[in-house]
């Protein structure tokens, strides 16, 4: 027996002509950025699709409005794209023309698809998750506007994906971004009187690594330091464990290189080029200088149709760092590996 997940049935929830056409779907092309055509055997649809807000918080206004629109142009459908992207539908080009600019002049520019730069995705970061190193979303905001002329105007190479995560777990985007910009803590926790008060087997057993003893005669757990990463899964299951001084050491790292897909080089998790960034809020300068480089610099040298992997593997990762005149460390072109990034803090590294 088949059974169907929620929701039940699915097709209440998609539009007539989706049912009509499903399976028999033909192709699709770019009008121009932001809009695509879809073709059935019989029938054609466009979407529309625009920039979210920096980790897709709207406000019930922008949702009612969005909902009018859909309401005015589809019967009411729209849809959310996995990149956040508040996404459209029209019936005709003149129609899908009409709601881009409709878009527009709320603030939501359309683009981000094909040879562009795509939405970037965002963690919550510190809003509500205390695992957070950096400001996730205040990073993808930086960013975003430093490099919007990419989103529906200037074409670059292949198509580019940002991805911004609080912390090594990802959550943002994973490390599959052309470029993923990670929260890293390079400090070890410290663990204070109020452990007393949290399940001391559960904040052992949540360690990745082991590095947690748990003293259960003294009603405490020790950190042991030469194992521990500051991944800080364990400041955000108890609070008695702590960063001590977070505002100096907490920063964030630049990968390269990641990407999901089967063209060649097939998929790639992104690798270290930049291991160590203070935070330094609220534009964090540093980091969007080191982004629009490595952007600048690929879409000047490659090849139409070369993502930023395929580019650096023509190359080679030496030439990469010197084109792009970011400095080489010894932690450069690892995977996220932490521990080496705590070296950068003690004195290791370049
Ligand atoms: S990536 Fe880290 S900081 Fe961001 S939501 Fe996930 S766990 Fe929290
Ligand atoms: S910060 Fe991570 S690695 Fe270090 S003790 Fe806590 S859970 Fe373990």
């Amino acid at each position: 027996m088949i059974m169907e997940g929620p929701p039940r049935p699915f097709t209440d929830y998609m539009p007539d002509i989706l049912k009509r056409n499903m399976g028999r779907w033909k192709g699709h092309r770019m009008v121009e950025p932001g809009i695509m055509e879809h073709l059935s055997d019989s029938e054609k649809i466009y979407t529309v699709r625009a920039a979210s807000t920096s980790n897709a918080r709207y406000s019930t206004e922008t949702i009612r409005k969005f909902a009018d629109l859909a309401d005015r142009y589809f019967g009411g459908y729209m849809r959310f794209t996995g990149a956040f992207n508040p996404e459209f539908f029209a019936r005709t080009l003149e129609d899908a023309r009409r709601l881009k600019k409709e878009l527009e002049e709320m603030g939501f520019p359309v683009g981000g698809w094909g040879n562009h730069l795509w939405n970037i995705t965002s963690c919550a970061g510190y809003f509500h998750c205390a695992l957070a190193a950096t400001d996730a979303p205040s990073i993808a905001k930086s960013l975003g506007d430093a490099a919007f002329k990419y989103f529906n105007q200037e074409e670059l190479p292949a198509k580019l994906t940002l991805a911004v995560s609080g912390c090594p777990s990802a959550c943002g985007g994973g490390f599959l971004a052309d470029i993923s910009i990670v929260g890293i803590h390079t400090e070890i926790p410290i663990v204070t009187e109020n452990v007393k008060s949290c399940d001391l087997m559960g904040t052992a057993m949540i360690c990745p690594v082991g590095a947690i003893q748990l003293k259960q005669a003294e009603k405490t757990i020790e950190i042991r330091e030469n194992l521990c990463i500051g991944c800080g899964l364990c400041v955000g299951a108890c609070s008695g464990i702590i960063f001590k001084t977070p505002e100096k050491t907490d920063g964030h790292a630049i990968l390269v290189g990641g990407k999901a897909s089967s063209i060649p080089p097939g998929t790639q998790l992104g690798r270290v080029v930049v291991p160590f960034l203070p935070n330094d809020p609220p534009r964090y300068e540093l980091t969007v200088k080191a982004v629009m480089r490595i952007i600048e610099t690929w879409k000047r040298e490659a090849r139409k149709g070369e993502r930023l992997i395929a580019w650096i593997e023509r190359i080679g990762w030496e030439r990469f760092f010197e084109k792009t005149g970011l400095p080489f460390y010894q932690q450069s072109m690892d995977d996220l590996d932490l521990r080496s990034l705590m070296l950068l803090r003690e004195g290791g590294g370049k």
